[in-house]
């Protein structure tokens, strides 16, 4: 079997100094999901699978904005993108603005793998989960006591990117958005592209930050096309990628692996949770940049 990998992040920002409580809590969050898309991968399994299994962990992760423990919207609920990327067949599914759904990203596969469509919003999501006999909850359930308080600003977004054993890579992406965001608003995350992109010939890419600048850099697909057309290697090119965004007055990262395995998880922001695990070897986690 050729390398297995698989990178996950829990959101970049700009904490005040000292905001970064219980940083113990974080890695462990960090090395679930990991050994969630890991166990997926060392069992023969999917990219696609793994980057799923992955996030679904993130997600019910209260400390994280996504699923359980997303942001609050300026009117105190909770909406969800999510999106998720093939780049075997460049097939993907998104969902946008939608509430009541465990695991946001688990229905951008449903849109992927039953509908026709790639981004599927709001109401039409939602009856999409349901007709897939997805796990529903109130809506109170998303909202944490912590997110009441709010004293924690600028926790953004899941995401995990993998290569598995037959070379496939595949990307997902998944939050709860920014908080006190206008209802309707709809971020970077589910945009393919923006804020998740796979393609086997170049890379996989899942980004955090601030969304509109993201859009606007097109960051994930920026990322794979200097590696596609401007010949830049992976590294090089998360950098590039970043730097445009960051011109942008986006603070943003982005974790990414290439088709030969390599990993790059640039940022530039103080902090970004994030780690990776190579063949089932033990996680790497980390939380603040200069980690
Ligand atoms: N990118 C996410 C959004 O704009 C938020 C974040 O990653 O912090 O919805």
């Amino acid at each position: 079997m050729a390398d297995r990998v698989i990178v996950v992040h829990g959101g970049c920002g700009n904490p005040a100094a000292g905001v970064v409580r219980d940083e113990a809590s974080y890695h462990r969050a960090m090395a679930d999901a990991l050994e969630a898309g890991s166990d997926v991968l060392e069992g023969g399994g999917s990219a696609l699978d793994a980057v799923q299994a992955a996030v679904q962990s993130l997600e019910d992760c209260p400390l994280l904005n996504a699923g359980r423990g997303s942001v609050l919207t300026a009117d105190g609920g909770v909406e969800m993108d999510a999106s998720i990327m093939s780049g075997a067949d460049l097939r993907a599914g998104a969902v946008a603005a939608v509430t009541g759904v465990r695991h946001a990203v688990a229905l951008a596969r449903e849109v992927m793998e039953r509908t026709p469509h790639v981004l599927l919003a709001a109401a039409g999501a939602e009856r999409l989960a349901v007709s897939a006999g997805l796990e529903l909850c109130d809506a109170d359930w998303f909202v944490t006591e912590r997110q009441r308080e709010r004293w924690m600003a600028s926790q953004g977004t899941v995401g995990a990117v993998a290569l598995d054993g037959s070379g496939h890579l595949a990307a997902a992406t998944s939050t709860g958005g920014v908080g006190g965001q206008l209802r309707g608003r709809v971020g970077d995350s589910p945009l393919i592209g923006a804020g998740c992109y796979a393609d086997d010939a170049v890379c996989a890419v899942s980004c955090t930050g601030s969304g509109e600048a993201i859009i606007r850099g097109s960051l994930a697909f920026e990322v794979a096309a200097l590696m596609r057309i401007g010949g830049l290697a992976l590294t090089e090119a998360g950098d590039g990628a970043l730097r445009r965004v960051g011109a942008l007055r986006g603070d943003a990262g982005l974790i990414a692996v290439d088709a030969a395995g390599n990993v790059a998880m640039p940022a530039n922001t103080t902090v970004m949770h994030r780690g990776v695990v190579r063949n089932g070897g033990p996680p790497e986690t980390a939380v603040f940049v200069t980690d």
